[in-house]
């Protein structure tokens, strides 16, 4: 097994790295403080490919999923927040109009899409269902030729800027399906802006249906739970990519800071409980990124990498948070302080625990795969 990058996986992560550095970085904070959707960023990271990027060319640039998470990797250094929505619109926002859209369709959404020109938002989380998803309550009956669609969806990331909206909803006792839903659409309401603790640049709100007309039907009706089950794994995937990134931009700061702190009269970096620290923030950070990158490789490789994939998830979001917090200790009452992105990167990597499945939902699947 060869887990070294390729000359042209070096080149899309430097090419995301130097744009993280100079046009994410430095406005992170200042995104947090007063949350609004950073559209001008969002459509540069487009102008970058990325939104394209898992998608076969001659539409998307068809790269393999370690190039992908390397680009997630570097935009979740740069600010978790700005990461979070953009990946949002890479996989979960524009997936199922890949899969499930041809003609006219496609040109207007799907298209757009990929250049960040038309931003698309993911509604399957109910206010009674998160983690169950087979107990949504959203339905959709038939109306002559069309669907229309009612029930309240929560937490939907980018809901109050999208121009589409991929919806799951019940058409049958056991049956879940998903549709396209339009802006503007009779009946659709944007409702409460959900205020977080961390993430805040990525915007979410709840969504309300009352008989709303749907734009088709993506995919055939019962096909909902199978959808997603195909695109598991990558979703666990790019979770641990983000968690990956928000890690590694926790433990770069603090190896910076112990170099730089003095106290005793030298660098903190000599007392050997920061080294402790340090040493273990390396060995989580490696061996998540070890995790998440044999995961890809075993993917790609026409493998079932839904085990190695729930891993790398459960493992490089804790060793995110676990690294997050010994950073904080390392800058002690400045970690503490708005000051420096110490704090932030505390609220914003709990993040990674929920989304994509939360870590208990995770070990329930890796027991259930164990036998
Ligand atoms: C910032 C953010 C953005 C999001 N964006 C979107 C989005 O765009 N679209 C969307 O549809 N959703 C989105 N979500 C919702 C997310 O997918 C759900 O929050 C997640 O699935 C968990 O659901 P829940 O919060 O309702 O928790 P619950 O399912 O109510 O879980 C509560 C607790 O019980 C545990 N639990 C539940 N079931 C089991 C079980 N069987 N075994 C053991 N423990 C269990 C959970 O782990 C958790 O600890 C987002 C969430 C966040 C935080």
């Amino acid at each position: 097994m060869d887990l070294s990058l390729s000359d042209e996986q070096r080149i899309i992560r430097d090419t995301f790295h130097r744009f993280a550095a100079q046009e994410i970085r430095p406005v992170a904070g200042q995104l947090d403080e007063a949350p609004d959707f950073p559209r001008e960023l969002f459509a540069k990271v487009g102008a970058l490919g990325f939104y394209g990027m898992r998608y076969p060319e001659p539409e998307g640039s068809g790269a393999d999923m370690l190039s992908y998470l390397l680009a997630v990797e570097e935009l979740a250094w740069g600010s978790l927040s700005v990461a979070a929505a953009c990946a949002m619109q890479s996989l979960m926002g524009t997936w199922f109009l890949h899969r499930f859209t041809e003609g006219e369709l496609r040109e207007r959404l799907f298209l757009p899409a990929l250049t960040g020109a038309a931003i698309g938002a993911i509604c399957m989380t109910e206010p009674d269902a998160g983690s169950d998803l087979m107990a949504v309550t959203t339905r959709a009956e038939t109306r002559g030729d069309s669907w229309l669609i009612s029930g309240a969806k929560t937490w939907v990331t980018s809901a109050p800027v999208a121009d589409f909206f991929t919806v799951l909803a019940r058409t049958g006792e056991t049956a879940l399906s998903f549709f396209l839903v339009e802006r503007g659409a009779d009946g659709l309401t944007i409702g409460r802006s959900i205020e977080k603790m961390g993430v805040r640049a990525s915007l979410t709100s709840e969504v309300g249906f009352e008989e709303v007309p749907a734009t088709c039907m993506l995919g055939d009706p019962g096909q909902g739970a199978a959808c997603l089950r195909e695109v598991l794994a990558e979703i666990r995937l790019l979770t641990a990519a983000l968690a990956l990134g928000v890690g590694r931009a926790a433990f770069e700061d603090a190896r910076a800071y112990a170099d730089e702190r003095r106290q005793f009269d030298r660098p903190i970096r000599g007392f050997q409980a920061i080294q402790a620290h340090l040493a273990e923030m390396a060995v989580d950070l490696e061996a998540a990124r070890r995790m998440t990158w044999w995961a890809a490789w075993h993917g790609e490789r026409g493998g079932d990498s839904a085990q190695e994939a729930a891993m790398a998830k459960l493992h490089a979001s804790e060793a995110a948070l676990r690294i997050c917090e010994r950073a904080a200790r390392i800058f002690a009452s400045y970690g503490y302080a708005r000051d420096y992105p110490i704090e932030r990167y505390l609220r914003d990597v709990r993040f990674t625990l929920i989304g994509g499945g939360t870590s208990e939902i995770l070990r329930v699947n890796i027991a259930r795969g164990l036998y």
